[in-house]
């Protein structure tokens, strides 16, 4: 074999061996999605990803007390027992395994609100008729004050510079989230542009709060409980602000005014909610609209701030939804991309050295 073919056939080799030593072509993919290699995982098992699996726990709150840098590969008990707090919380079986349902769960886009804090599971604590009565607080039920039942809010500089979405629609898709709580409660909101209760903006990775963004899906937004009134979107998404979401084009396209009903509902002092229709459940699919309150969330609003006497109750909860149906056979878009880069560098480098 002559020199030039040896070394083409190494390349080739060495790109297909170690096609994990290549970066994605495109690096806007799931975060999440490399937890789909740990299916079938269970109390035990050594594998590689369960270190950044036990990270999600961690950020979430069903693992504490760590230091992240010390995660191990092995599954152990403390990992199983994460596992089934999960599952009860999502309503999945509780195996305490990476069943595919418990990974399809993980995997899908949420809110950077953790589901435990400080310790405190409240997601399914409660026993339940019909789904109702499993809305949550943040410890200690912090509330606004019935002196600001009248709360204001305001676009921050960000908002505008780093996402292409006009401010007039920004307004137009806050006020009507806002008027979806308002609807339900006593509470009125009113946009300002200083001196705000409520601020809201758009930001990149790190941006000081020590919860940074990830990029395209993974985590979207997160907002702070009463009364500190943060609430923050990762400018990274594919947000769609107008429009259809359910025939966007791209496969990350996420819907602003169903994350920011969800966020809103933090900023008034909800949690987590394990009732899937609820607005104040965790997760939410890409190109899938989720807007209505359900019973469940007007049913923890109005226990905090008493009831809109013309309410006239929940509308049943539309929720359009299309699968991402980009992970069709078992690989991800971040997959095929890969693969798809990977083939380009065999081929150029190839025909370069031959
Ligand atoms: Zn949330
Ligand atoms: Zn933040």
């Amino acid at each position: 074999m002559k020199l030039s073919n040896f070394i083409a056939t190494l390349l080739l080799l060495i790109c297909i061996h170690s096609v994990s030593a290549f970066p994605p072509l495109f690096p806007n993919v799931n975060p999440w999605d490399a937890f789909q290699n740990l299916s079938g995982c269970h109390l035990g098992d050594r594998m590689p990803g369960l270190p950044d699996l036990k990270q999600y726990l961690h950020d979430f709150g069903y693992i504490s007390g760590q230091s992240p840098a010390n995660f191990s590969d092995s599954f152990d008990d403390e990992l199983e027992a994460a596992i089934k707090t999960y599952q009860k919380n999502f309503r999945l079986n509780v195996t305490g395994a990476l069943d595919p349902s418990t990974i399809d769960q993980m995997t899908l886009p949420r809110c950077g609100v953790p589901d435990i804090i400080n310790g405190t599971s409240t997601m399914a604590s409660k026993s339940s008729l019909h789904g109702r009565g499993l809305y949550t607080y943040f410890t200690g039920n912090p509330r606004w004050p019935p002196s600001q039942s009248q709360l204001t809010y305001a676009f921050t500089s960000t908002s505008t510079s780093t996402v292409s979405i006009s401010v007039s629609t920004l307004r137009e898709i806050f006020s009507r989230a806002f008027a979806r709580w308002a609807d339900a409660t006593t509470l009125t909101f009113t946009e300002v542009e200083n001196d705000a209760d409520i601020t809201i903006g758009f930001f990149s990775g790190d941006h000081g709060d020590g919860e940074p963004f990830d990029g395209v899906l993974g985590t979207l937004a997160h907002a702070f409980s009463p009364t500190d009134g943060r609430f923050h979107l990762d400018a990274a998404e594919q947000w769609v602000a107008d429009g259809d979401v359910t025939t966007a084009s791209s496969d990350a396209a996420i819907d602003l005014e169903s994350v920011a009903v969800h966020e809103i509902g933090h900023l008034l002092g909800l949690g987590h909610s394990s009732v899937e229709n609820a607005i104040m459940f965790p997760t939410i699919r890409t190109k899938t609209k989720k807007v209505d309150l359900a019973a469940d969330d007007v049913d923890g609003i109005q226990n905090l701030y008493g009831k809109n006497p013309n309410y006239t109750g929940a509308s049943p909860t539309t929720t359009v939804q299309q699968r991402d149906t980009s992970d069709g056979g078992g690989h991800g878009l971040g997959w095929w991309r890969g693969m798809v880069w990977r083939c380009i560098v065999v081929v150029g480098v190839g025909a370069l050295v031959v």
